[in-house]
């Protein structure tokens, strides 16, 4: 069964331009980067059941190009070299340098056109601190960085490239204004040296050996002799990053230096030699960046990567070159307790190993089975796909076959459909000619086969290209980055670039597999997976249901009906989703909602009051043993959390009671007020656990995190549901106790 038509739910215009396709990318916490020449847009919807209106609305940020040219090794070029030229060979070497923007990338009327985005990646969840992805972007003058998210903005934490060029030039770094002035001196020397040898040709080159030596290590384009073009490529090229992606995450073993096991995941680099490179990066010991490998593939130029993660520690590379080699590199993580995790590259297999010259343009690998594999690389208007096997002690690489797609043009976006279950068996594609085509593999005993089928998508396609696509962690959304296809003069004429999202499934569908994520079949499944960003286009898609006055399906809000009693039962993930329909509905979002909003409201704070419950007693069980390590404050929230199960739920905590050095109360009526309020100074009591009161009506609204009045700014806000915490009071981490996103600085 194919995709049917998909629907447009999202369609708005951006500025900038394209610098290159694959303009887009959707991370596992469901944030999309566009990535346009001089800003990425980190799009965010906050799946916000407050935030009225249809289409949702996407929350932008902006990451700038940065300010200065990335100069990785600039090669020295004489003024008017073409004086030096003694051979075809040095003509063409001269040509090469100066055309070639890695060599030579001083010309500021070039420098300018090169700064600027190549591409962007997101990490795998956990690369950045509580379960958050870093931003590894990349521009076309070789400027690695990887951006984090800090109270509502992306800074950069760490310049790869900076790095690099520190190892690859340690001593040319410091001051290269300098050299250049000592290299001009020595270069007069020469050259006067020169003339009296350029009679005699041979003996020139017999007797330059030293002068080699002495002269290329300074300086690789030395027109003296030869333009060293191949020289000052092996020097440069080397720590040029061409091509990106990351691993997932790997989790290390407890070590004496750290008593927990830590995660860390590699950022994979390509350079423009050839060579890839692993970087660790790990959140969990601090912010640690470190390149820990690097090879020669011998691919030449990479022009795109793809991992797939097979194991705990192991996992395969696939590269693509520009030459239109495919090649699989099988990738062990080897972990020694006591060191640093290393990288174990096995023999690289070339599946596709033609120079045909038809670059790979895109990788994507879908899982067929427990350590079964197919991948489809997209070379030009060829699809090429073969089934990988692994086994205990090899691998099996079987059925590489090719077929001609549906389009003439490159592919721009590749992205696996049902990326969450197993097996995989399609992809889908976007073209630069604005085709969307599904393509479905099936693998008989002697080859794969291809089905193409075009997706039809309610928008104007004729005069745009389709220049990204990305998938959300589920499947069902799915975002397109256009941009017009008639010629235009960029420096006259700003086309404005179209930003497009569709739901990719009947919503029928949608809300069967959520069902049955909700509410497994199987059940002795934990369903209790309360890490919300993974399945926050579930609720985006009811979000969009509730807009539009369509109904959601009867099981999904039968709770409604319950008794509150019965939502005890329910799993961390099934509350957040009652809840977010109950807030949906209580704030005019759901166009059909009853017009009653009292009972809605009832409701939602019953839901509320069990979720509160739950994250009290993980607080309880957190802190029992070390109470006396609390700080005045924690002391304060741990005695309201206790007052406010006596009250709601008929729970006298006396061993909490005691340990803190107060009474059990008798009866939940009689409790003190433990809090005054702010501006009046008269006593607050704990009657609601989103609100508190004085007697003179002074409102504050409550930590969700610690129950504490919260009338300390700056504070922390969930963009999602509205609640509010203070800061670094509990700091088990810093998503909403009532909903489950990631809160916000304010
Ligand atoms: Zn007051
Ligand atoms: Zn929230």
């Amino acid at each position: 069964m194919s995709m049917a038509a998909i629907s447009l739910i999202q369609n708005f215009t951006v500025p900038g331009e394209i610098s290159r396709k694959f303009a887009l990318d959707w991370s596992s916490d469901n944030k999309i980067a566009v990535c346009t020449s001089k800003t990425i847009y980190v799009l965010n919807s906050f799946c916000s059941p407050v935030e009225t209106g249809f289409p949702f609305p996407l929350h932008k940020q902006v990451i700038k190009i940065p300010d200065g040219p990335m100069q990785l090794n600039p090669a020295y070029i004489p003024p008017n070299p073409y004086r030096f030229i003694q051979s075809e060979e040095d003509r063409e070497n001269l040509y090469s340098v100066l055309m070639d923007h890695t060599l030579n990338p001083t010309p500021p009327e070039r420098a300018e056109i090169f700064r600027s985005f190549r591409c962007c990646k997101w990490s795998p969840k956990g690369a950045a601190g509580s379960g958050r992805c870093l931003l590894a972007t990349l521009t076309m003058d070789h400027r690695l960085a990887l951006y984090e998210e800090y109270n509502k903005e992306w800074k950069c934490i760490c310049d790869l490239t900076e790095l690099l060029k520190k190892e690859m030039l340690p001593e040319r770094t410091h001051n290269i204004s300098e050299s250049r002035q000592n290299k001009n001196l020595r270069r007069k020397k020469k050259r006067e040296s020169k003339h009296r040898t350029r009679s005699k040709r041979t003996s020139y080159y017999e007797e330059t050996d030293e002068d080699e030596e002495e002269f290329d290590d300074e300086d690789p384009c030395n027109l003296y002799k030869h333009l060293n073009y191949e020289k000052l490529m092996n020097e440069t090229y080397k720590y040029a990053p061409m091509e990106i992606t990351w691993t997932g995450m790997f989790s290390g073993t407890p070590n004496s230096m750290n008593e927990k096991s830590y995660e860390f995941c590699f950022l994979i680099v390509a350079m423009k030699s050839g060579h890839i490179q692993f970087w660790k990066v790990s959140a969990s010991e601090g912010r640690v960046i470190s390149l820990l490998y690097e090879w020669d593939t011998g691919l030449g130029l990479i022009t795109t990567l793809s991992w797939q993660q097979t194991s705990l520690i192991a996992g395969f590379l696939m590269c693509g070159s520009v030459k239109g080699i495919l090649a699989f590199l099988p990738v062990a993580v080897v972990m020694d307790p006591d060191e640093e995790p290393k990288i174990a590259v096995k023999n690289m297999c070339k599946i596709w190993d033609e120079e045909d010259m038809l670059a790979v343009d895109h990788i994507a690998i879908l899982k067929i089975a427990l350590r079964k594999y197919a991948c489809i690389a997209a070379k030009h208007h060829a699809l090429i796909g073969c089934e990988i096997t692994l086994t205990e002690d090899s691998i099996f690489i079987k059925n590489v076959g090719h077929a001609f797609g549906l389009h003439s043009l490159p592919v721009t976006g590749m992205a696996v459909l049902d990326a969450r279950s197993i097996p995989q068996y399609r992809v889908l594609m976007s073209t630069m000619e604005g085709k969307l085509i599904e393509v479905k593999i099936t693998l008989g005993e002697e080859e794969i086969n291809f089905q193409h089928d075009l997706i039809p998508i309610d928008l104007d396609l004729k005069n745009n290209m389709i220049q990204g696509l990305a998938v959300s962690s589920n499947g069902f959304l799915c975002g397109l980055i256009l941009n017009t296809a008639v010629y235009y003069d960029h420096l006259e004429k700003k086309e404005p670039i179209q930003f497009a999202m569709y739901v990719t499934k009947p919503v029928d569908e949608i809300f069967g597999k959520l069902k049955n994520m909700l509410k497994p079949q199987v059940s002795f499944l934990p369903a209790t997976s309360t890490d919300i960003t993974n399945h926050s286009d579930y609720l985006d898609i009811i979000r969009i249901t509730l807009a539009t006055g369509a109904a959601l399906p009867d099981w999904l809000t039968a709770f409604m009906d319950n008794d509150p009693t019965t939502y005890e039962n329910c799993s961390t993930i099934e509350l957040y989703f009652m809840r977010f329909i109950l807030q949906a509905y209580a704030s005019g979002l759901a166009v059909a909602a009853p017009t009653l909003k009292g009972p809605l409201e009832l409701k939602l704070y019953a839901v509320e009051a069990i979720i509160m419950r739950n994250y009290i007693s993980k607080i309880f069980r957190s802190c029992q043993d070390n109470l006396d390590l609390l700080s005045p404050g924690q002391g304060q929230s741990l005695l309201l959390m206790a007052d406010w199960l006596f009250k709601e739920f008929h729970m006298p905590v006396e061993s909490l009671y005691s340990a803190l050095g107060c009474e059990t109360p008798s009866d939940p009526e009689s409790l003190p007020a433990r809090e005054t309020c702010d501006i009046c100074k008269t006593d607050v009591k704990l009657d609601n656990i989103k609100v508190g009161q004085c007697s003179k009506n002074h409102q504050f609204a409550r930590c969700c995190q610690s129950l504490l009045l919260c009338d300390i700014v700056p504070y922390n806000q969930c963009p999602s549901c509205k609640s509010v915490a203070l800061k670094n009071l509990w700091n088990f981490d810093s998503c909403c106790t009532y909903c489950g996103m990631m809160m916000l600085s304010t």
